[in-house]
C-alpha cells in the first residue's frame, strides 16, 4: 500500500519536503558528515557516534523511514553511515579493514513495530551500509531481538527506558554463529553497534551488556540522531 502511494503521491524529499527526488542535495550534505561522539544519559560503556542531532533532516527522515513507511530513506542513511565507517577508521577510532573485518549489529527494534512498518528499517539501513562498503566483506547477522514486555519508549525517562529494556533484548543465533567460523566475532572483527536515534542511551547499553556477555566484543556504537 505504501509503495502504490509512493507512486501516486508527488514525489519529494524525505528530509525537507522539496519536490522530485527522495532525498536531496541538500539533505544529502547533512548526512555526509564525519560523525561525531556523543554521551548518552545512560553509558552504553562503548564509544558512541552520531551523524548528527535528531532535528532537521535526519528527524524528518527518520519519521518518514519509520513511521511513514517510506522505504527510500534507507538508501542516504546507510550510505551516510558507510561513509561514517570510514571517518571512523580514518581518524583511528576503529580499525582498517585490512586489520579487522566490520560487523554492523542493529539495536532491536519491538518485533510488531517492525513488521507493522514492513521490515526492521535499521537493519536495511545497515545492509545498505554494507553494499556501500563493497568489496569490503561487512556482516550484518540478525543477532539481537526484543522479548515481549518491552513498552513503546515515547515519553519514558532515562530511567524508565533502561528498566523497559532491562534483560528484554536478547541475543538469537549467536551460538550458531559461534558454530560458523566466518561469523565468529573475534579479535579480527570490529562490532559496530547500528541504530537510528539514541536517545537516553538505555537501548544500546542493554545491548552492548548482551554481546558482551556472550563474548563479543563491542568497538562502539553509530547512530543517525542523537536526540
Ligand atoms: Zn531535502
Amino acid at each position: 500500500m505504501r509503495t502504490l502511494l509512493d507512486l501516486v503521491l508527488p514525489l519529494e524529499c524525505a528530509g525537507c519536503g522539496v519536490p522530485g527526488e527522495h532525498w536531496c542535495g541538500g539533505c544529502s550534505l547533512a548526512l555526509f558528515v564525519p560523525p561525531v561522539a556523543v554521551r548518552p544519559r545512560v553509558d552504553p560503556g562503548v564509544p558512541c557516534w552520531s551523524l548528527g542531532t535528531y532535528s532537521g533532516p535526519r528527524r524528518s527522515g527518520v519519521i518518514a523511514l519509520k513511521e511513514r513507511g517510506r522505504r527510500s530513506v534507507a538508501r542516504p542513511f546507510g550510505r551516510a553511515l558507510a561513509e561514517a565507517v570510514g571517518h571512523l577508521r580514518d581518524a583511528g577510532e576503529i580499525d582498517p579493514p585490512e586489520l579487522s573485518s566490520l560487523i554492523l549489529i542493529c539495536a532491536p527494534s519491538r518485533a510488531r513495530a517492525a513488521r507493522a512498518r514492513g521490515g526492521d528499517p535499521v537493519l536495511r539501513c545497515a545492509r545498505i551500509a554494507a553494499e556501500q562498503l563493497a568489496p569490503e566483506r561487512v556482516l550484518v547477522p540478525e543477532l539481537l531481538r526484543m522479548t515481549g514486555g518491552v513498552r513503546d519508549s515515547v515519553g519514558l525517562s532515562a530511567g524508565q527506558r533502561q528498566h523497559n529494556v532491562a534483560g528484554r533484548i536478547e541475543a538469537v543465533g549467536l551460538a550458531r554463529s559461534h558454530a560458523d567460523a566466518r561469523v565468529t566475532p573475534s579479535a579480527e572483527f570490529t562490532v559496530l553497534l547500528t541504530d537510528d536515534v539514541v536517545t537516553t542511551g538505555a537501548t544500546l547499553a542493554e545491548c552492548a551488556r548482551v554481546l558482551t556477555d556472550f563474548g563479543v566484543p563491542v568497538a562502539g556504537a553509530l547512530v543517525v540522531a542523537s536526540a
